[in-house]
């Protein structure tokens, strides 16, 4: 190791002018061009250049480059002494300066201030070192260099040449510090304040791996954003070559078709829709734009589009939760139903305090006519919903609740969806008719869909299949119908608040048919301003005659009917008369009846028996006929094939065989006779529970013994002859009170139900309940001695027209104020207790 540096600088000037530099660090053997304004800095170089021989000056840099006016404490001690090579002064009275840094050098002290800097100076003595490790540090200084010029474009590449042919690892140092216009000025300073060369070195490899790095990450995200912009470019330049063949292909309807899509787009963005739906909707835009306006794919996302837009997302009607309104309302609309308007302001209470829809979905289950539809809808109009109907009869396929996929041909959103874009708004009140008259095959169980759109944990995500996008059901308030529970699977059940609905007594209808039939239809018939007086008369006719429901569709349809003869004649005849219809005119306008009242017999017949029965529809009477022949002991039940009913007659004629004694009949009566069954009447009905019936047709029809025409019955029986309870009492009670059945026989155990019926049907009739078939038979059949051929009576009930008569307390039964109420009847539970103390 030796010094540079340390010979004696003979010529060299002790003191020279200073020029302070900012924002640069002049190393030796760096040819530079410095822009200089400072007055006190051109005074320096004019001083310099005075000299004819050196135009020595020392350049060192401010430690802070903001500095206007520095003082000596402003700036770095260690700088470098350089030769002034060429000078110009500029018009603007600036100078250019190009000046060559010659050796490192330390200011000693300031020798004057004003008018320019003067400095003492003295040598930095470099140490210099050579050697393997020397020579390695070179090599790998060059070959760091040559990678940082080839990331940074700014930097000539011939440098890189000149770099390799320097020997001197000081000199070599510096020279690369020169070219590396990245380093911070401080890591300069740094580089320029180290005597030693070898730590110069060592230092710039640091520093320039430091940099190469952030070189390579910058190329990366260059070459990124470079990709990207390539892409965009060629889809532009594709797309509008795209539109340019286009428009020579299609002409006029591209014109047509881009005017669609600028009107879709304007209604995309004037449209408040889920985010999903808005994404959804760009990204098909973007499709159809490249696609051929006639092709059936651009159809086909066009159709899709517009689902969306049309779709109500956000749209909804002003909710209204005032109860005494809504009470007002559902009183205005229909007659009676009192337990079923309390049960529904009950709902919409909690509703109103909640206000949400959380709760479960109320399901009115009835026959038809009974009003659940109308009922919906005064819903919807009470709490300020819009209505809409959905009919679920029939639907056996997931597709139609839920949509098709949109890959197949003429796929649509399901008719869930369907029905919000009609309706418009997404809170609307939803009936969801006949939900009991869904079924399932291999297309998949449409109650499964209809499970999520009615749970309210999962409802504010439904996912069409045809939109592929999560809609908020969450708002809508879901009603659904159903004719009868038993139709509806068991989990939909669980999410439903019931309500039944049952049929109308005839005096209901009537009243119904007053005050809302008539006038409606007249009304809508356009015969409001003529005088029509439609009598009680000519109403219980078409009750009796014309009509056989449970509910007042039929009667409406009937009344329509009328009031369209009516409308008729006051064309041809003017609407100046007062118009009557009486019982008599009725069959003028409507024709021959069509019903009897009750298809009772008129006397007493063999074999012939009156059941009761429960349809969908309604209750009604049940006919049976029986005939006994010779034959094997043969069973046949006819007129209505089902299980039970087979089963049914089985057990009747084990009753048979153990009473033959003292029926009269022979022993062998069962092997010599065949006996057949036959139900007239062939609508399938739900629960026959005609086990009483068929007994008392076939022991009616052995011992020849007529049955009173006006007894009707119902109940299953056991093979020990005890009867057992039944279901849907109300119902075939009232089709007994419609068919004016004087006797109704019915089971012990079904005592409780009678708190249900409205008391003016029984008040209209009397009621026995037994609790075995003797007793069933003695009731029944006209013999001569009851006692001797049935037994002993087991203990009936009787009431006679709404007053307990046989029961063991005679008390009289007091009677409600309202005629339509129930009766408060003494009931006792199973087994003869009563029911509470
Ligand atoms: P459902 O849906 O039960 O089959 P609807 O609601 O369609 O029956 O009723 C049939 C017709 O009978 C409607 O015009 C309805 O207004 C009328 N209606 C039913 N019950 C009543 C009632 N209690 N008061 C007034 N009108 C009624």
């Amino acid at each position: 190791m030796f010094f540079k540096n340390d010979r004696g600088r003979g010529a060299a000037e002790k003191t020279i002018p200073l020029v302070p530099l900012r924002d640069i660090i002049i190393f030796p053997h760096m040819v530079t061009q410095l822009f200089v304004g400072r007055e006190k800095s051109i005074a320096a170089l004019d001083e310099a250049m005075a000299k004819e021989k050196s135009k020595e000056i020392f350049l060192s840099a401010q430690k802070h480059a903001k500095t206007n006016e520095p003082g000596p404490e402003d700036i770095f001690a260690v700088g470098a002494i350089g030769i002034i090579m060429q000078l110009l002064r500029l018009p603007d009275g600036t100078v250019r300066v190009t000046v060559e840094g010659r050796r490192r050098a330390r200011i000693k002290r300031f020798q004057q201030t004003e008018p320019f800097f003067a400095v003492d100076w003295e040598d930095v003595p470099e140490a210099v070192h050579d050697g393997v490790e020397i020579e390695a540090l070179m090599r790998s200084v060059s070959s760091t260099f040559e990678m940082y010029v080839k990331l940074n474009k700014k930097i000539a590449p011939e440098v890189i040449v000149s770099v390799q042919t320097i020997d001197d690892p000081a000199r070599l140092a510096d020279t690369v510090i020169a070219n590396l216009p990245t380093v911070k000025l401080a890591d300069r300073q740094g580089l320029l304040e180290m005597p030693d060369a070898k730590h110069r070195l060592e230092r710039l490899i640091e520093l320039m791996q430091a940099e190469v790095e952030i070189l390579q990450v910058e190329k990366k995200i260059r070459s990124r954003v470079k990709k990207q912009m390539e892409k965009t470019q060629k889809e532009y330049y594709l797309n509008e070559q795209m539109q340019a063949i286009q428009k020579e292909l299609g002409g006029g309807e591209r014109d047509e078709f881009k005017n669609e899509i600028q009107e879709v787009e304007a209604a995309l963005k004037n449209k408040r829709m889920s985010e999903e739906a808005v994404a959804k909707v760009k990204k098909e835009l973007k499709k159809l734009k490249m696609m051929h306006p006639t092709s059936a794919e651009a159809t086909v996302v066009r159709n899709y589009i517009d689902w969306i837009l049309e779709l109500p997302w956000y749209e909804k009607s002003e909710e209204r939760y005032n109860l005494k309104e809504a009470e007002t309302i559902l009183d205005e609309d229909h007659y009676g139903l009192k337990k079923i308007k309390e049960r529904i302001l009950e709902y919409l209470a909690v509703q109103a305090l909640t206000k949400k829809l959380k709760g479960p979905v109320l399901c009115f289950v009835g026959p038809p006519g009974v009003g659940k539809t109308s009922l919906g809808k005064s819903i919807a109009h009470a709490t300020g919903r819009k209505f809409v109907r959905l009919a679920l009869g029939g639907v056996r396929d997931e597709a139609e609740i839920r949509g098709h996929r949109r890959t197949y041909i003429g796929a649509l959103p399901g008719k869930i969806i369907q029905s919000l874009k009609k309706v418009g708004t997404g809170n609307p009140v939803f009936l969801l008719d006949e939900v009991d008259k869904m079924s399932s095959d291999f297309r998949g169980d449409p109650a499964a869909a209809l499970l999520e759109v009615l749970d309210p944990e999962q409802n504010h995500g439904f996912n069409d299949h045809y939109l592929d996008l999560d809609y908020d059901l969450s708002d809508v308030m879901f009603i659904t119908t159903a004719n009868s529970l038993s139709g509806i699977p068991v989990p939909l059940q669980d999410r439903m608040e019931i309500i039944s609905l049952s049929g109308y007594t005839e005096f209901e209808k009537l009243n119904i048919a007053q005050k809302f039939l008539v006038p409606r239809q007249t009304i809508d018939n356009g015969l409001g301003d003529v005088s029509i007086d439609f009598t009680e008369g000519a109403l219980r006719t078409i009750v009796h005659h014309y009509t056989k429901e449970s509910g007042v569709r039929s009667l409406e349809r009937e009344i329509a009917s009328v009031c369209r003869k009516l409308a008729r004649k006051v064309v041809d005849e003017g609407k100046d008369q007062a118009i009557e219809i009486n019982a008599k005119t009725i069959p003028k306008l409507l024709g021959v009846p069509k019903y009897r009242v009750g298809k009772t017999e008129e006397k007493p017949e063999i074999g012939l028996v009156t059941g009761l029965s429960v349809t969908s529809v309604g209750g009604d009477l049940l006919p049976a006929e029986a005939t006994v022949f010779p034959g094997k002991g043969k069973i046949t039940i006819t007129g209505l094939v089902e299980k039970g009913m087979e089963e049914s007659g089985q057990a009747a004629m084990s009753y048979v065989r153990s009473r033959t004694e003292r029926l009269g009949l022979a022993e062998d009566i069962h092997s010599k006779v065949d006996v057949h069954v036959h139900f007239p009447d062939f609508v399938k009905k739900d629960g026959p529970s005609a086990g009483v019936t068929i007994v008392t047709a076939i022991v009616s029809a052995l011992i020849k013994a007529p049955v009173r025409h006006d007894v009707a019955m119902t109940g299953e029986i056991t093979l020990r002859g005890r009867v057992m309870p039944i279901g849907g009492l109300k119902e075939k009670l009232l089709a007994a009170h419609r068919g004016r059945i004087r006797t109704v026989l019915i089971p012990k155990e079904n005592r409780k139900d009678l708190r249900d019926i409205p008391r003016r049907v029984l008040s209209a009739m009397r009621i026995v309940l037994v609790d075995h078939v003797d007793d069933v038979l003695r009731e029944a059949l006209v013999v001569a001695d009851p006692e001797k051929m049935f037994g002993p009576s087991h203990g009936v009930i009787e009431y006679r027209f709404g007053e307990l008569v046989t029961d063991g307390s005679p008390a009289p039964v007091e009677a409600p104020i309202d005629p339509d109420a129930t009766l408060e009847l003494p009931v006792e539970g199973p087994g003869g207790r009563p029911a509470a103390e």
